[in-house]
């Protein structure tokens, strides 16, 4: 299988959400913006939902969005989003590498704030919307590092892991309701938040950008490329689909074989 080729279009699920409303957070860049694509291009009325203002008002004038600029971090306005959503996904984070008697606190809790209580928020108000529909699908952009650790990444180890529990216990209530709720985990993809990470490791190993990627963010996956935000996109799609519908309460990893070791 060639493994480098470009994503192909949603195809054969075009239209499968038509009539179907989409929050996706973190919708402005990476794969939240893949996501709300492959969404919209399924039919999807899409809540873009990011802090940068002009990046997620492009995505949205793009795929026909509504754009919500909402710091995740603030719980009063993560109660202000629409609670009408059918699909939710839990994507926006941010990442701090320090070792943890280094790690500032208020990094620690900014981060457990956006990736965990965020999406507990957001659940909370929108699964009585999906129950009363009969159906929903919550997915979570989870990570390897919610089923693995990493050193000094202990904030962003902890807040993965702490979405996974809530995606099971989502996934057991929602299940007679018709809601699935899933996590994603990637390894690395091609996004801003990995592109700032290797510049970062560049700086601190004194070695080119290219070599961080081939020795320290490739050196556990099998397959040897970082992933491209549409494959994680088309991930989430499938699980909207009703291929789809048994799989609840899952992590399916997109790690190039990451975590078979
Ligand atoms: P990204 O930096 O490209 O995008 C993240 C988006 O989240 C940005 O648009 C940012 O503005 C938004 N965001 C951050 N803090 C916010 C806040 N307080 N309020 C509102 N929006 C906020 O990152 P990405 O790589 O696309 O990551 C998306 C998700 O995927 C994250 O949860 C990340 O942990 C996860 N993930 C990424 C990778 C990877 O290698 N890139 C791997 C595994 C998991």
């Amino acid at each position: 299988m060639d493994t480098t080729s470009p994503v192909p279009p949603a195809g054969p699920l075009a239209g499968l959400l038509d009539g179907r409303t989409a929050l996706v957070t973190g919708a402005a860049s990476g794969i939240g913006r893949a996501c709300a694509e492959a969404l919209a291009g399924a039919g999807a009325r899409v809540y873009v939902v990011d802090l940068a203002a002009e990046a997620a008002e492009q995505v949205a004038l793009r795929i026909g969005g509504v754009v919500h600029v909402t710091d995740l971090a603030d719980p009063a306005a993560v109660d202000a989003l629409p609670d009408d959503a059918d699909i939710v996904v839990n994507n926006a984070g941010l990442q701090h590498v320090a070792p943890l008697h280094e790690f500032p606190p208020e990094r620690f809790t900014l981060i457990q704030r956006v990736m965990v209580e965020a999406p507990f928020r957001i659940l909370r108000r929108t699964l009585p919307h999906m129950y009363r529909r009969g159906w929903g699908r919550v997915v979570n952009i989870s990570s390897v590092h919610g089923l693995r650790a990493s050193p000094f990444k202990s904030a962003y180890v902890t807040a993965k892991h702490a979405l996974e529990g809530l995606s099971k216990t989502v996934a057991l209530e929602g299940a007679p309701h018709g809601v699935t709720s899933n996590c994603v985990n990637p390894g690395y993809v091609r996004t801003p938040l990995v592109e700032r990470q290797i510049a970062g490791q560049a700086l601190a190993h004194k070695i080119p950008e290219d070599e961080v990627v081939e020795r320290i963010m490739l050196d556990r996956t099998a397959v040897k490329r970082l992933i491209e935000p549409g494959e994680i996109a088309q991930l989430a799609l499938w699980l909207c689909s009703p291929h789809a519908s048994y799989i609840t309460g899952a992590s399916l990893p997109v790690d190039g074989g990451w975590t078979a070791r």
